[in-house]
């Protein structure tokens, strides 16, 4: 349900594969902390409405502060790693969601440190890697189904995850990005109530190495 005071019906949990962010035409740069590790990171927490729309930038007066999550900072760094241009700590690609998406939770996360805590928090109870691996789908540079992606996933997480696809320096579709959905209080995942845009996949997909 909606109030005023929360302008959103559930979120996307969204990962993103490093793989995939640094094999395409525009590559990509490892923070200064060091190349991450050869996991699913998180890109954002999004509020999202079920029609599919969803709000932004709610609150233009609340910047980022880094030494409001300083507890935070080590798991942001290992779970949620920026693999932007130029190589920078991080704090970059925190902030961008913190205003854009971040500020639009305050309602069930609270602040800043609520909304990374629990963003960290729901990604700890997908380990993914691991249920694709016992799927046999392995980053090794390989090809997969979409339905064996998915069906990976359901297996060993027990969600269906929306699979999005990017595209490789050759034009080959590959794994980019998982959508999890989480209720509008931030604490439970749930069935997705719509599907995140997003270019479809194909049926020959890519899980390139990382
Ligand atoms: P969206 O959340 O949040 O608006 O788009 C992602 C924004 O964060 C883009 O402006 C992108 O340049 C920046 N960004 C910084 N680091 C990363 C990263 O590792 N992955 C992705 N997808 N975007 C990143
Ligand atoms: P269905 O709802 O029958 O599973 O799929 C409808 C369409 O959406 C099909 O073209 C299917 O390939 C696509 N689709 C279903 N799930 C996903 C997904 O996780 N990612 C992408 N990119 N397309 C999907
Ligand atoms: P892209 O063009 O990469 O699909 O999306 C750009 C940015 O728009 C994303 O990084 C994200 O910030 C936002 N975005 C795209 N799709 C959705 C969505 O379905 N829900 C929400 N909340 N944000 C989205």
């Amino acid at each position: 349900g909606r109030s005023s005071a929360q302008d959103y019906d559930f979120f996307f949990l969204v990962l993103q594969w490093p793989g995939s962010y640094c094999d395409t035409k525009q590559s990509c740069c490892y923070p200064k902390s060091g190349k991450p590790a050869a996991d699913f990171g998180i890109h954002g927490l999004w509020p999202n409405r079920d029609d599919g729309s969803y709000p932004q930038n709610c609150d233009p007066d609340s910047e980022f502060d880094p030494s409001k999550v300083s507890d935070l900072l080590g798991s942001l760094r290992s779970e949620w790693p920026t693999l932007a241009c130029p190589s920078n700590d991080g704090v970059r690609f925190w902030a961008h969601e913190w205003e854009k998406h971040g500020t639009c939770a305050e309602a069930a996360l609270g602040d800043e440190h609520g909304y990374f805590q629990a963003a960290l928090r729901l990604r700890s109870r997908l380990p993914v890697l691991a249920a694709l691996r016992d799927a046999g789908v392995r980053p090794d540079g390989g090809y997969y189904t979409l339905a064996q992606i998915k069906g990976a996933v359901q297996r060993g997480v027990g969600l269906e995850p929306f699979v999005e696809c990017n595209r490789d320096e050759s034009g080959n579709s590959q794994l980019y990005q998982l959508y999890f959905c989480v209720d509008a209080a931030g604490d439970r995942f749930v069935d997705c109530p719509v599907s995140p845009g997003g270019r479809p996949c194909g049926n020959r997909i890519e899980f390139p190495a990382f």
